[in-house]
């Protein structure tokens, strides 16, 4: 009979939460840069300051032995990091040792050539982040991307085996009339669609307020042509899905600003320099670089227990006229989306 052990010391935080999913942003650097998301003059962290893939492997080995199941790659861009597929490799080796899965959010840009890897490492799901179907708002939207990219990159996770996500974060006036569009085409090829509310994450090129689409009122409105039926599946994240009977596929919503999530939240963020967040919406960090360098797995260890007091109840995400400055600083392609 084979038997897992629990781990010795869990990883459990001050209200109680499991943490069991780390989400390790690889690269701060991205080849787009999508409005809502980076300025357009982003100015990147050196690459000394950049964890090596020993130093992710490290640190991710300490929180699989912690009983992490599941780790998301995610940036930036993970793809365009050198040689971002041998680190896939290793961390895919961990599936079925201490590791259920290990998942990537991408903008799909290079996923042509990267699939096929993803697949035979173990990847069995990814999530691509996709607005419009439209070629030219595709190139305003990310003020870079070229959509047949992304679209071939599609194809060819869908050739290797891999299910598929599609992300879109809906904003008024900019893609919310293709909403059923893309619900269309995405539940067409077997793929899910998740709607992403925007968040106050740094200052970015657009007026958030402006573009702000309350998923609730979306959801308004699809309900008055669509069947939907909720599912129970929970993530412990902030997506809500839905069944859609007339396309037979699944909705989601990922719904931070007008919907608490925060009290079954299992998750914790790695930057690409090292400091572990505890929550996308607040700047309460441990440094878990300077501990693996200076402390090796001892002080990796302390830090992780350290962090695990740090975790808030909640976060503190508003967007609003009277307060017009970003919640949080940083942007998301620095805590990882
Ligand atoms: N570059 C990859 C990508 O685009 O999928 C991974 C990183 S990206 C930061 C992860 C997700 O965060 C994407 O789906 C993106 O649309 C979303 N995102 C970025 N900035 C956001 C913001 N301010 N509000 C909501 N979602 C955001
Ligand atoms: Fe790059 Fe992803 Fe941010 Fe777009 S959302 S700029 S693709 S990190």
């Amino acid at each position: 009979m084979s038997m897992t052990m629990p781990p010795a010391r869990p990883l459990i935080d001050r209200y109680g939460r499991h943490i069991s999913y780390l989400r390790i942003s690889v690269t701060d650097r991205c080849d787009f840069r999508c409005v809502y998301c980076m300025a357009e003059d982003m100015t990147f962290l050196p690459k000394k300051d950049v964890l090596s893939f020993e130093e992710i492997e490290a640190i991710a080995t300490a929180f699989i032995d912690r009983g992490t199941t599941r780790i998301r790659l995610t940036g930036g861009e993970p793809l365009v990091r050198r040689d971002i597929m041998d680190l896939v490799r290793t961390l895919g080796a961990r599936i079925g040792h201490g590791l259920d899965e290990l998942t990537i959010t991408t903008n799909g840009s290079q996923l042509r050539n990267h699939a096929g890897g993803l697949a035979a490492a173990g990847v069995k799901r990814i999530n691509v982040s996709l607005d419009t179907l439209d070629a030219s708002r595709f190139t305003a939207i990310t003020r870079r991307g070229r959509i047949d990219d992304v679209l071939d990159g599609i194809e060819a996770a869908r050739d290797a085996g891999l299910a598929l996500k599609i992300n879109m974060v809906a904003m008024r006036g900019v893609n919310d009339d293709e909403i059923e569009p893309m619900m269309a085409w995405a539940h067409g090829k077997g793929m899910g669609l998740t709607l992403i509310e925007g968040m106050p994450l740094g200052e970015v090129g657009i007026d958030r307020v402006d573009s702000y689409l309350p998923l609730r009122e979306l959801h308004d409105r699809l309900a008055r042509h669509y069947t939907f039926s909720k599912l129970d599946k929970r993530t412990g994240g902030p997506a809500r899905y839905v069944h859609v009977a007339e396309t037979g596929g699944v909705l989601g919503y990922i719904t931070p600003m007008s919907h608490n999530f925060c009290e079954s939240c299992n998750r914790v963020r790695l930057t690409a320099t090292g400091q572990l967040f505890m929550c996308l919406g607040q700047d309460d960090q441990v440094n878990l670089r300077d501990a693996l360098r200076d402390g090796g797995r001892v002080a990796l260890d302390e830090a992780l227990d350290r962090a695990m007091l740090l975790k808030p109840k909640g976060h503190d995400f508003v967007i609003d006229r009277a307060q017009p400055a970003p919640a949080v600083a940083r942007h998301m392609s620095v805590t990882g989306g």
